[in-house]
């Protein structure tokens, strides 16, 4: 299974920036991905058509993926201010996150949502990185089975019934790690993928095993590679870190 490197750019970057982060990640990968890995890039909506050509003008038929931040369960409609899955697929996106902390706990987004987005978004030829994780109050609590169990029952209700492993990715993502320079511990990480894992089995039983479980949270280029090196982790998703060519290219090839 080849491990899935992500950058989240959240809200950052115009066009200019993101293409000039593109040429730049380019020249730090050395123009080429390792065999054993996939990049992807979740670039901003406003950001996806000229990050599409940077790629293309810059790693074209590499393994650098563009990916979109969000996305709306319905094919066309009147939904102001949202993005649908076709949308997304006409700005050459392979991947769309769902479940994002940030969209959990600012926006408000449910569990029932989230689910609602990650099967929509697959049966219409996006890849999903669904994302979970517990905050802080909810893991001295006792609740880190019970939190991600309910995250990940809701989030893959109703998936199409012939999903190839592949096209699903989960990326744990401790609330307390994100962005707070907090990065969890090995034991934690190794803890919650196991965990992580074993509540897949219950709900996907053919295809948890080929599944890809990435780690989020404060990952940068000094930690990335033993993290990467745990156990049950298939990848990373980076936030900050991902913003600087030079940093994420560090951690890509860590
Ligand atoms: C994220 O946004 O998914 C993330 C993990 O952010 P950071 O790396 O900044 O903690």
């Amino acid at each position: 299974m080849k491990k899935l490197i992500a950058a989240n750019w959240k809200m950052y970057k115009c066009r200019h920036d993101a293409t000039q982060t593109i040429a730049d990640l380019a020249a730090g990968l050395g123009r080429s991905v390792p065999a054993d890995r996939e990049i992807a890039v979740f670039a901003p909506f406003t950001a996806l058509a000229a990050s599409a050509e940077a790629l293309a003008a810059h790693m074209p038929g590499k393994a650098v993926f563009l990916g979109a931040q969000d996305v709306y369960p319905a094919v066309e409609g009147a939904f102001t201010g949202e993005i649908s899955p076709s949308m997304l697929l006409d700005c050459s996106c392979r991947f769309v996150l769902t479940g994002h902390s940030e969209r959990r706990h600012l926006l408000g987004e449910s569990r029932e949502f989230v689910g609602e987005k990650t099967a929509f978004a697959l049966a219409a030829g996006l890849d999903v990185v669904l994302c979970i994780g517990e905050t802080l109050t909810e893991r001295e609590g006792g609740r880190l089975e019970a939190v991600l169990g309910a995250q990940l029952e809701a989030g893959l209700a109703n998936l199409p019934r012939d999903l190839e492993p592949q096209r699903l990715v989960f990326a744990y993502e401790p609330v307390w790690a994100i962005g707070t320079g907090r990065v969890a511990g090995e034991k934690e990480i190794l803890q919650a993928h196991a965990l992580a894992r074993e509540l897949v089995k219950k709900i996907l039983p053919a295809s948890y095993a080929k599944m890809r479980i990435l780690y989020g949270g404060s990952v940068k280029p000094d930690n990335a590679a033993k993290i990467i090196g745990l156990d049950n982790v298939d990848g990373l998703l980076v936030g900050g870190a991902s913003l600087q060519a030079e940093s994420f290219a560090h951690i890509a090839l860590a």
